[in-house]
């Protein structure tokens, strides 16, 4: 992916593996989610290895935003109705402390931090935002109100919080994953218990943690009824106006902002992937009309794991996997979100009791509407006589002609157009898709 971070820094590289060999600990994904494990793991004297398919920060971790926050949309209206008002205590409470990971990490890192106010604005649910000022104030949350945000259009107003951060994700993972035991351009291929098959050898490890995205074995932990993917898009554009703080539409479905120096990072569109329509036209539209004089430098499209109740999986994998662990769907929230599942992982690793676990347990209830909305969803592609099929779990894939590349609208893997070579997971191993 060629987004603005990967054209301003300088990735680290790695050899891939040449031999089979045994560790302590495997890292399986180079994203945010498992360079941070790995770098915790060393901290704590931990033996650990990380195997990365393509390049470190080369998946969703190159196309995000970086907004560093613990207030993730309207979220805490929903957590204290869905799981109480402690759970919601305790989401703020664990975002909170990998947001102030970040900062202290920072201090030693050239990562471009800096200290930012977070606003969820609307343009017509005062209501909405309302109830989320009153949910941030029982959870303990600094939080403020602003009735007429600096935005080039208008809103019935924002709910803020103070003292959140923003980075450049790809020179902090740079900087964190330079000393790190890694090997790039090596895809697992396969998991049986204490051990990992990849082309070049095994990987024998008493502990591996899945930081892959969306997690890869499918024959444990439900994860392909559990996650979807949402696809979203991006532009880099100059000369826009100058924006201080970060600022997202609270539907869910209109713009993200965010300035990095004399650029702004304008973000939406977003859609279920290998459903609904690409999201540049109408980004780009947007920033014609609030921006005419604005130079688009760069444009991009991610996409990240979405759970059914908007709260991330981090723990052990399933009941029946010991020794197996991951970290998934955050909701395109996932810098606070792989710092906290990094620790409460480190954590269950060393034997240290994590006041997050339950929380963020994979084996939590599924008995969420969006699980129906899943299975539906994969019921109606593998009904679907369409070829081609996903080579993940037999799903009709869709032809992107945008991004000149096949979706899968059940779990979001996809191939390249020209020679069907998996550009994102949790499609593994086979290299291209089956006609
Ligand atoms: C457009 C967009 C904007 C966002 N903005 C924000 C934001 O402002 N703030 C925020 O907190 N979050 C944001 N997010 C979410 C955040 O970027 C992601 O949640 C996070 O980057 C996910 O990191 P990850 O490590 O889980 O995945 P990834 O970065 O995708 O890393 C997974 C890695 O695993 C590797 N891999 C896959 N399969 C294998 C295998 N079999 N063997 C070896 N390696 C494998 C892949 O190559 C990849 O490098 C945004 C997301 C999107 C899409």
């Amino acid at each position: 992916m060629d987004s603005f971070w990967s054209r301003t820094a300088r990735m680290p590289q790695f050899a891939p593996l040449k031999d089979s060999l045994q560790t302590g600990v495997l890292v399986i994904g180079g994203g945010m989610a498992g360079v941070l494990c790995a770098w915790l793991l060393k901290q704590a004297g931990v033996d650990c290895v990380l195997l990365e398919a393509g390049r470190i920060g080369g998946g969703t971790t190159g196309g995000t935003t970086a907004k560093l926050t613990a207030q993730h949309g309207l979220i805490y209206d929903k957590l204290i109705r869905r799981f109480g008002l402690d759970a919601a205590k305790l989401y703020w409470q664990a975002n909170q402390d990998a947001l102030e990971r970040f900062r202290l990490m920072s201090r030693e890192i050239d990562c471009d931090f800096q200290d930012k106010d977070n606003w969820i604005y609307s343009l017509d649910d005062r209501e909405g935002l309302e109830r989320e000022r009153k949910a941030l104030e029982q959870t303990g949350a600094p939080v403020k109100f602003c009735q007429d945000p600096p935005l080039p259009f208008d809103t019935v107003g924002a709910v803020g919080v103070p003292g959140q951060g923003q980075f450049h994700p790809l020179k902090f993972l740079a900087a964190i994953a330079k000393d790190l035991p890694i090997y790039e351009h090596t895809r697992v291929l396969g998991w049986k218990p204490g051990e990992v098959r990849t082309a070049y050898g095994a990987v024998r490890a008493k502990q591996v943690i899945v930081a892959t995205h969306f997690p890869f074995i499918t024959n444990h932990g439900f994860y392909f009824l559990k996650l979807y993917q949402s696809r979203s898009y991006v532009l880099a554009l100059r000369n826009a106006s100058a924006m201080d703080g970060m600022y997202l539409d609270a539907s869910g479905t209109g713009l993200s902002f965010r300035a990095y120096g004399d650029v702004l990072l304008m973000g939406g569109g977003g859609h279920r992937t290998g459903k609904g329509k690409c999201g540049w036209q109408s980004l780009e539209d947007a920033a014609k009309r609030y921006y005419p004089n604005a130079e688009q430098i760069c444009r991009w499209a991610a996409q990240d794991c979405m759970t059914l109740d908007d709260a991330p999986y981090a723990g052990r994998y399933s009941r029946r996997t010991p020794g197996l662990y991951v970290i998934t769907g955050f909701n395109k929230w996932g810098m606070t979100g792989s710092m906290l599942s990094a620790a409460m992982v480190t954590d269950m690793i060393l034997g240290r009791k994590n006041p997050y676990e339950d929380l963020f347990s994979p084996s939590r209830t599924i008995l969420r509407p969006q699980l129906a909305a899943n299975a539906l969803e994969a019921a109606a592609s593998l009904l679907t006589l369409r070829k081609p099929r996903c080579p993940h779990m037999g799903c009709a894939l869709k032809y992107n002609p945008a991004e000149h590349s096949w979706d899968c609208p059940c779990h979001g893997s996809r191939f390249a157009g020209d020679d069907g070579a998996v550009i994102d997971g949790p499609a593994n191993g086979g290299g291209s898709f089956s006609l």
